[in-house]
């Protein structure tokens, strides 16, 4: 079947950043196989589905480059804190039981439909499992990604070595008690977790006619073993699929890499011979000149998370020198944990105002045209799908979202661009289309039973808050270690600054 998408203002986000006032789009199948003002459809079939699009405008679907799902459940939930202590309460390092499937389904299905109702049509899902990942869980959450239409590429984010091994200071600082508990938590082997990719790998890469992918995450470098960092770089190669890794979020991880490796965690893994441009690195906040010239050579694409940073006080990522090095940037929510939404709306707008107080040179600020090449084509790239995904061209998959016109945020009309990342909030979205196929329309999801879906969340809330309390309980013991941690390595001279505030609290 084909549709025809009639009389829209058109923003393809293509090479050219082609606009057209009024032009019709023609999907056939999961593509876009025509676009432009007044399309001849004389060979078209009788079943041709028309969309009218009048005062719409049609544009490709967000992405949403940096996501976990896991913390889906999150929103509300954690006192504010930095990454290293808010870690504790969400990926405790003594949790014994992982979540089952059915929890993994419906918490990501929970993420889906927020997204799509708000126009972000494609995730890259770094998806953690603690403990331990199993097929069963894997699966409960792509089948979230299968039955609810959303484009994604997912990873399995699993970290193997022991816990205060990812942390400086951390081994000196912990009672001998605490140390062992941690060393007889269970881990992962690099053997192990392969077997797991190359399974998932083979179910789902490529699934639902291309819709759903796969990519490798080790999280972070610090969080696995050399042999497991460098084992999911041979995956990622042989699969040509992305490699997601959080580099230099905190302050805290820069004196890591200089305590454990002597140099800057950029450094770490492009000596490590993993640094490809298959590899997405999400936050590169506290990066110095000579990092981000590695970034830059390396082809990598950067995922940045403004309202994340915020959140959990992370910092704030150098993006004019990173773009000017050359390096692409996308943009993402993080979860749901340290954004509290998955609305991309709200993280383009951060992104267009938290670098105008760090740079007194206005013609450094990012602009409303480059924050939506980063929504989409950013996107899009960091997922392994540029040239598929990210613009309106025939021959791309036909994900577009239709915006309304006529709504306060757009009235009056002065600059689209500018209108679509400061005024618009999600809610002037009318249509969401995925490879094709109709998801949502004027506020609902077609694909998902929404009432449901919020009933069983609500049920599964009481097993969800009494982990919530373990977790809480086990963190609280472990947090003035932690603090201690993080005190002193706030006090240490790192030589670079991403903080608007003083170096040590
Ligand atoms: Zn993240």
């Amino acid at each position: 079947m084909s549709i025809l998408i009639r009389n829209a203002r058109v923003l393809t986000m293509d090479d050219d950043d082609t606009e057209y006032p009024r032009a019709d789009i023609l999907v056939r199948g999961t593509r876009i196989v025509d676009l432009g003002p007044d399309l001849d459809l004389a060979n078209e079939a009788q079943d041709l589905e028309v969309i009218e699009a009048d005062n719409l405008l049609a544009m490709p679907g967000l992405v949403n480059g940096h996501f976990h799902s896991p913390g889906n459940f999150l929103k509300g939930a954690t006192d504010d804190a930095p990454l290293e202590i808010f870690m504790l309460y969400e990926v405790p390092p003594f949790s014994d039981e992982p979540p089952s499937p059915h929890l993994n389904f419906v918490r990501t299905m929970l993420g889906a439909v927020e997204m799509l109702k708000l126009g972000v049509t494609a995730v890259h899902d770094d998806a953690f499992y603690n403990p331990r990942a199993t097929s069963e869980a894997i699966d409960g959450l792509m089948k979230a990604y299968v039955d609810s239409g959303m484009r994604a590429v997912v990873t399995i984010d699993q970290p193997n070595v022991v816990e205060y091994e990812k942390y400086p200071f951390l081994r000196d600082i912990l009672p001998e008690a605490i140390r062992r508990r941690m060393d007889e938590t269970p881990r992962q082997t690099t053997e192990e977790l392969t077997e797991l990719y190359t399974g998932f790998i083979e179910r789902w890469n490529g699934a639902c006619d291309g819709r759903l992918g796969t990519a490798v995450s080790c999280s972070a470098p610090q969080r696995v073993t050399i042999e497991y960092l460098q084992a999911l770089s041979e995956l990622s190669e042989r699969h040509s699929i992305p490699y997601d890794v959080h580099i230099l979020e905190t302050r805290l991880q820069r004196v890591l890499g200089e305590e454990k490796h002597g140099k800057s965690l950029v450094r770490y893994v492009r000596d490590a011979g993993v640094l490809t441009p298959r590899m997405m690195v999400i936050h590169a906040i506290w990066v110095d000149d000579e990092d981000i010239e590695i970034l830059a050579a390396s082809g990598c694409t950067v995922a940045h998370n403004p309202v994340s940073n915020q959140k959990i006080g992370s910092g704030i990522m150098p993006f004019r020198r990173l773009r000017s090095a050359g390096v692409p940037i996308c943009l993402g929510t993080d979860e749901a944990s340290v954004d509290d939404t998955a609305n991309m709306w709200g993280v383009a707008k951060a992104a267009g105002l938290i670098h105008k107080v760090t740079d007194p040179e206005y013609r450094n600020w990012p602009t409303a045209p480059e924050l939506l090449w980063c929504l989409t084509r950013g996107g899009a790239r960091g997922m392994g799908l540029d040239g598929r995904v990210g613009a309106l061209t025939p021959g791309r998959e036909a994900d577009i979202i239709l915006v309304d016109l006529d709504t306060i945020a757009f009235t009056p009309l002065n600059d689209l661009r500018r209108q679509l990342v400061f005024c618009e909030n999600g809610s002037s979205v009318v249509m969401t289309m995925v490879a094709g196929r109709v998801v949502a329309r004027n506020g609902r999801v077609l694909t998902v039973d929404e009432e449901a879906l919020k009933r069983e969340v609500r049920a599964l809330v009481p097993e969800h808050r009494r982990e919530l309390a373990v977790t809480a309980a086990a963190a609280a013991e472990l947090h003035p270690y932690y603090r201690e941690m993080y005190l002193r390595a706030a006090a240490r001279n790192v030589g670079l600054q991403r903080w608007a505030g003083p170096m040590t609290p």
